[in-house]
């Protein structure tokens, strides 16, 4: 019998994991998980008058001030997440985990329900990720990354698929930027090495300088010889 696939995307924010993952999600047929995203969402309700989410007020706090969640609360929408129906036939885990005591738990599930693993480590240059964070614009509607430099829409500010007007994020913001890079280095940049300890096949990919799509066809190729035919 063949379990489902995991592709855990990581890297620093600002490596294109998001980029990454919407890519793949059609490629391979797998469910995007992304924490960020999940996270925007229950912010965006919180913040809706009337509304009575206190934990959702206190997790829009900690998002503009460049910090990380408790573990607690997004271990517990990861676990639930991943039991959705579009996430049977696998899933890409992008921003997830992000401190050990996560990856200590996800191995935990992982193992447990024979999740079959890998991880891609997206490795880029620390100048390029403030340049792309700062010239980072996303759709509010369908949530397309796009940078005003080297991926930008055909029609500046605006979405090419809904013709949104583009926003820039709040956590895009440079004060909150240098925060987000200081929480990387100090919490989740560890989770590498206790991912390889538990096991787990990491592959290396250069996550800068070439267009997303040829990093995704990367990426594609070192998951299907790993997963074998079944994803093929
Ligand atoms: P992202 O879109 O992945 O860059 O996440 C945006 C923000 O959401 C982060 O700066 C954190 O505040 C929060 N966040 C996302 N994923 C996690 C996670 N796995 N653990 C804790 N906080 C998270």
């Amino acid at each position: 019998m063949t379990t489902r696939p995991c592709l855990i995307l990581f890297g620093p924010p600002g490596s294109g994991k998001g980029t990454q993952a919407k890519l793949l999600r059609d490629k391979l047929g797998m469910a995007h998980i992304s924490t960020g995203d999940m996270l925007r969402e229950r912010v965006v309700l919180a913040k809706q008058e009337g509304s009575t989410d206190e934990l959702g007020k206190a997790v829009a706090a900690i998002m503009q001030s460049g910090g990380l969640v408790s573990d607690e609360l997004v271990n517990k929408m990861v676990e639930d997440r991943i039991e959705q129906p579009d996430a049977a036939n696998g899933f890409i885990l992008d921003g997830y985990p992000r401190t050990v005591a996560q990856a200590q738990l996800l191995d935990c599930v992982l193992k447990g329900k024979k999740i079959r693993t890998v991880v891609v480590y997206l490795k880029v240059d620390y100048n390029v990720i403030i340049a792309r964070l700062s010239g980072r614009r996303q759709c509010p509607t369908c949530g397309a990354l796009y940078s005003v430099s080297a991926n930008s829409p055909v029609v500046s500010e605006v979405c090419d698929y809904d013709g949104s007007k583009l926003i820039v994020r709040d956590d895009d913001r440079e004060e909150v930027v240098l925060q987000r890079l200081k929480a990387y280095e100090s919490q989740t940049a560890p989770v590498l090495d206790c991912l390889k300890s538990a096991g787990y096949r990491i592959f290396d990919v250069q996550g800068d300088l070439r267009p997303p799509q040829v990093i995704a066809r990367e990426i594609e190729e070192s998951i299907q010889r790993e997963f074998g035919t079944a994803r093929a």
